[in-house]
């Protein structure tokens, strides 16, 4: 249900945007309602789906620190969340 709610947000943002740039002069306002509503749908969504995390971090802005490497793999960087400890890895720098 959640995901039905995210896809319809993204849906009317990509509907304004497009309707934005291809009728500008007739639709602008319209255009911009559906981003602003798509947006509005898109973190609502985001905001009830995790409850007990930061705001930032339900709306995907995550602050990741480095925090070491991965045993098994030692050029992927470990980084976790200073506010959820969301644990992300990646791997930098090519090596
Ligand atoms: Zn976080």
């Amino acid at each position: 249900m959640l995901q039905l709610i995210k896809t319809t947000g993204l849906l009317l943002i990509t509907a304004g945007v497009i309707s934005l740039i291809l009728y500008f002069d007739s639709m602008a306002p319209i255009s911009i309602g559906l981003i602003a509503a798509g947006a509005a749908v898109t973190a609502a969504a985001a905001l009830a789906a995790k409850r007990d995390l930061p705001v930032p971090c339900r709306l995907g802005f995550h602050r990741y620190d480095h925090t070491g490497y991965d045993e098994e793999m030692r050029s992927m960087r470990i980084y976790k969340c200073r506010r959820c400890t969301k644990v992300k890895k990646a791997v930098l720098g090519g090596g």
